[in-house]
């Protein structure tokens, strides 16, 4: 059995890449299973989901503790102590990121171990799709690694996204656009340790019963140890944008600070706003109200230290 977890922020489509793969392993004729496990659902907080695939029917159920291919799909969480994407990834397991990093930088940068893969899906999502919504181009990637072929997942993007849109030129470019990245990497093989079978496993295996053990609070549920803790959390750490001033043209309506949903567009002495980027989520609302286009975006590529800075 293939176990994945893919590890994105609120609106780059976690969820959606999960069941772009669930169902092309269906149509593929594997059994699979794809969910997501939501904690603060908010535009930028870490998200998780996960997707089982196997030739057999699948009994486990819940969330995947040890996968043997991880899907990261914004490198700032690789610095987050918090979400720990690689957490519980077998030996001889696979970490896809989404990087501008050659494989070997990105190992050296976040201190991985495992066998590692990188594509620079931002990019690709930005140049063919016009938006940093990777949940097509995340399925297309974990396809390709897993082995499903191009047309299922041609069939699974049109059968996933339909759902969710009735835009056909959209479809048609998250079609290219995951299949660009179905072909843009060579996958390398699993080493997974492959699990000996006892008198115990046996009988395990020939259980009729599903065993649902309670996860422990830090497993099942978002981790909320204090009160009064938000500043401590620092949500610059979600950014995958960073807004930009450009205060040639600024007339100092103030709306922007007004429309910060986070309160975290300050003002300086000569009355110019200024964003506290240790807290801005990247939400970019200060980018769209602006009456005289005077912030602008730029990617972010390395997240804030959080808690314990
Ligand atoms: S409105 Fe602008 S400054 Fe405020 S959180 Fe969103 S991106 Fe950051
Ligand atoms: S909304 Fe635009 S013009 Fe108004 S204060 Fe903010 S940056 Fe300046």
């Amino acid at each position: 059995m293939h176990r994945l977890r893919f590890h994105g922020r609120g609106g780059q489509g976690a969820r959606v890449a999960s069941k772009v793969l669930g169902t092309a392993a269906f149509l593929d004729g594997y059994y699979a299973q794809d969910f997501p496990l939501y904690g603060a659902e908010r535009r930028g907080a870490p998200v998780a989901a996960s997707t089982r695939i196997s030739e057999e029917p699948i009994m486990e159920r819940g969330v995947i503790p040890a996968p043997d291919i991880v899907i990261v799909m914004d490198e700032t969480l690789l610095q987050d102590p918090l979400t720990n994407p690689v957490s519980g990834l077998k030996q001889g397991g696979i970490v896809l990121i989404n990087t501008a990093h050659s494989p070997t930088e990105a190992k050296a940068e976040y201190k991985i171990t495992a066998q590692v893969i990188t594509l620079d899906i931002t990019k690709i999502g930005l140049d063919m799709l016009g938006m940093p919504i990777l949940s097509t181009l995340a399925g297309g990637v974990a396809a390709r690694i897993v082995g499903l072929s191009e047309d299922s997942l041609t069939d699974a993007v049109k059968k996933v996204l339909s759902e969710i849109t009735t835009d056909r030129r959209l479809l048609a470019k998250n079609v290219a656009a995951a299949l660009y990245c179905f072909n843009a990497i060579t996958p390398i093989e699993t080493k997974i340790e492959i699990e000996i079978e006892t008198s115990d496993t046996i009988e395990k295996k020939s259980s009729k019963v599903i065993s649902l053990p309670f996860e422990p609070a830090e497993v099942s549920s978002p981790a909320i140890n204090a009160t009064g803790n938000t500043p401590l959390r620092m949500t610059g750490n979600w950014r995958v944008f960073r807004p930009a001033w450009n205060y040639d043209s600024c007339t100092r309506c103030m709306i922007c600070v007004a429309r910060c949903p986070d309160g975290c567009i300050l003002v300086n002495e000569d009355g110019f706003p200024y964003t506290d980027y240790d807290n801005c989520k990247g939400c970019l609302i200060c980018v769209e109200e602006c009456p005289t286009n005077s912030l602008g975006k730029v990617r972010e590529v390395h997240a804030k230290k959080v808690i314990g800075k």
